[in-house]
């Protein structure tokens, strides 16, 4: 609490502010206090499991046999165990991303080995005998195959051992070339961005300024309101893994869409609620959203704006509460679609 209070004075909205919105600022700090853990970590993610749950890939009989019925394909037979190439591979059904090319190793068994997985995304469940440990995708539920240790072939020392059939693939070069950008504000950067470096299919989440009169404006200059400029969040993200609406919900659901020029204790039009859109598809998006929004009751004030310069705000910015080890104050997960 007195981290909020203080970061409320470094923000330069003065001691006067701070010790006004006091009480307000305990009612803040005690919903962030009590929901951050369970619904800051989970609630984005269901966002996600809840797209891709209603966009399953249609998978062919021999694909079947393994995701579905836990079957496993012939050793050296299948299309990636000496796949070399620069990328990430992904659930073959729901297309999470599960494992790093740089984690793949020859292991000589005839199927794709990893000394690791991208964190979060395989979960392991011990066989009924207790003999081995199944892998399955953590998203979609699908058998991926089973897990190793301690058979000393890497330094990890773990052996992900995966059929290929369960698997998808996308070189790192056409990665960089499907990256799309997104750009939200609702209101402190910090807390918008937290969320968002959370998602699957977000490869980055900057903190910046946008919409603003002046070039290459500073933080201080932006506090003042002067300037125009809102705080904002410019996202890069794989539109083959995560949707522009997914996105979308998720920032009209962690921030409060009905506020005018403020989110809880930060006061401003720098604070302003705002999507940015680079293309008329995602102004078509955000329109849509708004107007489901509003049929739900909300007064929603957030205003859809066309996409100017992205100025990316100063270093101690960046990853804020990562770095700090703290949980957003006044950005709380909220389901509103
Ligand atoms: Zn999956």
């Amino acid at each position: 609490m007195l981290v909020g209070i203080m970061k409320g004075v470094l923000r330069g909205k003065g001691i006067t502010t701070a010790v006004f919105l006091f009480p307000l600022f305990l009612f803040f700090c005690g919903c962030a206090g009590h929901n951050s853990l369970s619904s800051l970590s989970e609630k984005p993610r269901s966002t996600v499991k809840k797209e891709h749950g209603m966009h399953f890939n249609e998978l062919t009989p021999d694909e079947e046999r393994v995701i579905v019925n836990k079957g496993t394909e012939r050793p050296f037979t299948g299309k990636y165990y000496l796949n070399k190439e620069n990328g990430t591979y992904l659930c073959r059904r729901c297309d999470a991303p599960l494992f790093r090319s740089t984690d793949k190793f020859e292991s000589g068994t005839g199927w794709p080995s990893f000394d690791d997985a991208i964190e979060g995304a395989v979960k392991q469940i011990p066989d009924a005998d207790g003999s081995r440990t199944e892998i399955v995708c953590a998203r979609c539920g699908g058998h991926l195959g089973h897990v190793f240790f301690r058979e000393r072939m890497t330094a990890k020392n773990v052996r992900h051992c995966v059929n290929s059939l369960s698997l998808g693939f996308l070189p790192a070069a056409k990665a960089a070339k499907v990256t799309q950008k997104a750009i939200f504000a609702g209101g402190c950067f910090w807390g918008v961005e937290y969320h968002f470096n959370k998602l699957k299919g977000v490869f980055s989440a900057k903190s910046g300024y946008t919409g603003g009169l002046t070039d290459h404006p500073t933080y201080k200059q932006v506090c003042t309101g002067r300037t125009g400029h809102a705080e904002a969040v410019e996202i890069e993200f794989d539109p083959a893994l995560v949707s522009y609406e997914t996105l979308a919900k998720l920032f009209f659901e962690i921030h409060d869409p009905t506020e005018i020029n403020r989110q809880g204790p930060d006061i401003g039009t720098q604070y302003r609620s705002a999507v940015f859109y680079t293309d008329d598809e995602q102004k078509k998006v955000a329109e849509k959203l708004i107007g489901e929004l509003k049929a739900k009751g909300y007064k929603v004030v957030t205003t859809v704006e066309h996409a100017a310069t992205f100025w990316e705000a100063e270093e101690y910015h960046q990853d804020y509460y990562e770095r700090n080890g703290h949980q957003p104050y006044c950005h709380i997960y909220q389901k509103r679609f």
